[in-house]
């Protein structure tokens, strides 16, 4: 697609130049808002692990990384400019986007609010980008343009740099949490406490849900407690695993890295549900009979639709709900990937896009 005389401007942003390169400084260019676009000053962006499957073309199968690549889709920020036509927000507002910066808004999905499922989705980065060509860029960068229609509003008493997660690793356990029916009364599981995970127990707990975290990492079994947690198993402990054989309702598997699904779907009791919300590189393994036996099942869930982001931030205001963060400086962003990939997060990395301003 060849784009003819949209008025632009640049913006600072960190970039990726190959899969094996680390993210450093760049420049990009933005088009000015145009009739129903929001322009937002980032001011944190959560580091999902997502980013790095992506900036390292670890799902090269399904969606190909094109390069130079500016990964971020857990934005925070504020309005500096709307078009015309914006209703929803005023320069000066705080605002948020996710990880879709568009959709076709025609199919019985966008029509249903689920534009997740849209087949014309235009994520925040690595997807076709309608008005510029190449590809859109995410908030690894100071500012970005989105249409108010994927724009959310955050509620005024919450920490920024914490609610910033919301916008994934928020919706993408929340909405399979609701969808599956976590509520007072069910027994639910976490697999894996890292950034999607610990926002799994946060909204099992307020659901009202017993919730027990299952994790590779001993350390981490006074935070999973501290976080919500009812009961705590450490996953290479067969005995611990063994005494939740057939008892859940559900459970949630947030886990980036191959590792042995059977062994969770043999905890779920008739008709237990497990979602899995993680995207390894490389196909999990399912033994039919752990499905078999009890009609369990397993599915999948994507992030979440617009409505509902709002009504889980919304959720989130009033429980007073979001991510644990350690805040870092984009110079940093790279040791941030190597520690995603030995599980030492704590429990989410937050940048302080102000650091950008420096570089
Ligand atoms: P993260 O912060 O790096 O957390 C992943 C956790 O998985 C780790 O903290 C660790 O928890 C566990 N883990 C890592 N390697 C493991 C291994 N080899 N065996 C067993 N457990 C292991 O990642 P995240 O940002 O939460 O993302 C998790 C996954 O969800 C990623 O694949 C990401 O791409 C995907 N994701 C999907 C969606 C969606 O829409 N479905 C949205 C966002 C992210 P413990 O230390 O507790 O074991
Ligand atoms: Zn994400």
């Amino acid at each position: 697609m060849v784009m003819h005389k949209i008025p632009m401007y640049k913006a600072k942003a960190y970039s990726a130049a190959s899969a094996t390169s680390s993210l450093a400084s760049t420049t990009i260019v933005r088009r000015d808002p145009i009739e129903h676009d929001v322009q937002i000053e980032i001011l944190f962006c959560g580091v999902c692990h997502s980013d790095l499957h992506q900036v390292r073309n670890e799902w090269r199968e399904v969606m190909p990384t094109v390069y130079p690549s500016i990964p971020g889709h857990e934005i925070v920020g504020r309005v500096t400019k709307v078009g015309s036509g914006v209703t929803k927000f005023k320069p000066g507002n705080l605002a948020a986007v996710g990880c879709m910066v568009d959709s076709d808004r025609t199919c019985p999905e966008c029509q249903a609010g689920l534009e997740q499922f849209c087949r014309n989705t235009t994520l925040t980065y690595n997807s076709p980008d309608k008005h510029l060509g190449g590809v859109t860029y995410g908030g690894y960068s100071e500012s970005i343009v989105v249409d108010e229609r994927f724009v959310l509003r955050i509620p005024s008493n919450l920490n920024l740099a914490g609610a910033a997660p919301l916008l994934c690793a928020g919706i993408t356990t929340y909405s399979p949490m609701r969808h599956w029916g976590v509520t007072t009364g069910k027994k639910v599981g976490v697999v894996g406490l890292g950034g999607l995970g610990h926002m799994g127990v946060k909204f099992a707990h307020a659901l009202g849900a017993h919730v027990v975290v299952f994790t590779t990492s001993p350390n981490k079994k006074e935070d999973a407690l501290r976080l919500g947690a009812d009961e705590v198993v450490v996953s290479r402990n067969r005995e611990e695993m063994e005494k939740h054989a057939g008892s859940f309702d559900f459970i949630l598997d947030a886990v980036s890295a191959d590792h042995d699904i059977n062994a969770y779907i043999n905890l779920l009791r008739r008709d237990g549900n497990i979602t899995l919300v993680g995207a390894p590189e490389k196909p999990l393994a399912v033994a039919a009979f752990g499905l078999l036996f009890g009609r369990r099942s397993l599915s999948g869930s994507p992030i979440g639709g617009i409505p509902e982001t709002q009504e889980m931030l919304d959720f989130c205001g009033a429980h007073n709900i979001t991510a644990d963060v350690e805040v870092i400086p984009i110079q940093k962003v790279n040791e941030a990937f190597d520690r995603l990939l030995k599980s030492d997060v704590k429990y989410r990395f937050s940048i302080d896009m102000a650091s950008l301003k420096s570089t």
